[in-house]
């Protein structure tokens, strides 16, 4: 079973990409768990048409003592995608991450972490606990951070680097970084050579360059991924193309984050 998680700044385009590897990942015959792990739980909407499933979280609030069953979060979608969302707390109430905790204790125990792939979908804005624990516990085998050449995303990705590298040297996880994907934010020309740079810097590989594409919000507006929406389409082909990248990938490395004004001379290059 592969492990694989989407690290990355909020609304970078985790979502998009990770449901559109889903479905890519499906189309190859393979069976595949997204569970969706932002507070924002829209993860897995366009798998699902534009249902919105029941969050994990919510359903834990709910019930209280009361055993919840597989079919009651665990949802199928398209190509028989499996799909869960973590949820999270009311804004200003509570931690954000822990839905996710509440999640990866219900799955566990309902034996439902079972897939030829896991495609975990985290918002890596804030560390903490919560976010932090898909990585701390050894779930996120193979990080994938989401980023586009703009600086914040960068930054947010290099503090996603910090955990990783500080979980590894307490020997206390086996989570490690797969590699770079480049989201397209197309504010500068030189952006894939950019995050190309960044990857190299902080010890990883650019795994792929998703260009921004319009198709992208038409087969949003259709809640549809673009692999089922445009299936001939350039940017379908970038989708498979990044899930096969992913599948043949084996070099997993423990990142060198960089300091801050290192990220920026970085950015500054290439601006
Ligand atoms: P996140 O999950 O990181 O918060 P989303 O995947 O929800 O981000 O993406 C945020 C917005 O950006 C969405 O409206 C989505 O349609 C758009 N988007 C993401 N990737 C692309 C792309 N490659 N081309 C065009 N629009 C994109
Ligand atoms: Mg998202």
């Amino acid at each position: 079973m592969r492990q694989i998680a989407l690290y990355g700044k909020g609304g970078i385009g985790k979502s998009t990409t990770a449901a559109n590897l889903s479905a890519a990942f499906a189309e190859g015959g393979m069976k595949v768990l997204q569970i969706g792990c932002d507070p924002k739980h829209d993860s897995t909407r366009m798998l699902m048409h534009g249902a919105g499933i029941p969050t994990v979280l919510d359903l834990v609030r709910e019930r209280e003592s009361d055993p919840i069953a597989s079919s009651e979060v665990v949802f199928t979608g398209y190509r028989g995608v499996q799909c869960v969302e973590a949820g999270g707390p009311e804004p200003g109430v509570g931690c954000a991450g822990r839905g996710i905790i509440a999640t990866f204790q219900l799955l566990e125990k309902l034996g439902a972490l079972k897939a030829d792939v896991v495609v975990y979908d985290v918002l890596g804005d804030v560390v903490c606990g919560g976010f932090a624990m898909p990585m701390r516990e050894g779930y996120a085998e193979e990080v994938y951070l989401v980023t586009s050449g703009e600086l914040m995303s960068l930054y947010a990705a290099n503090n996603i680097c910090k955990a990783i590298a500080r979980l590894a040297r307490h020997g206390r996880s086996k989570c490690r970084l797969g590699g770079v994907i480049c989201n397209s934010a197309n504010t500068h020309p030189r952006e894939k050579e950019l995050v190309e740079e960044f990857a190299r810097q902080i010890g990883s590989t650019l795994t792929g360059f998703v260009p921004r594409d319009r198709v992208v919000q038409l087969a949003e507006l259709h809640k549809q991924t673009v692999v089922e929406y445009a299936p001939d389409s350039g940017q379908a082909q970038i989708y498979r193309a990044l899930a096969s990248s992913i599948l043949d990938n084996r070099a997993l490395t423990i990142p060198v984050p960089l300091e801050t004004d290192q990220l920026e001379a970085v950015a500054l290059a290439y601006i």
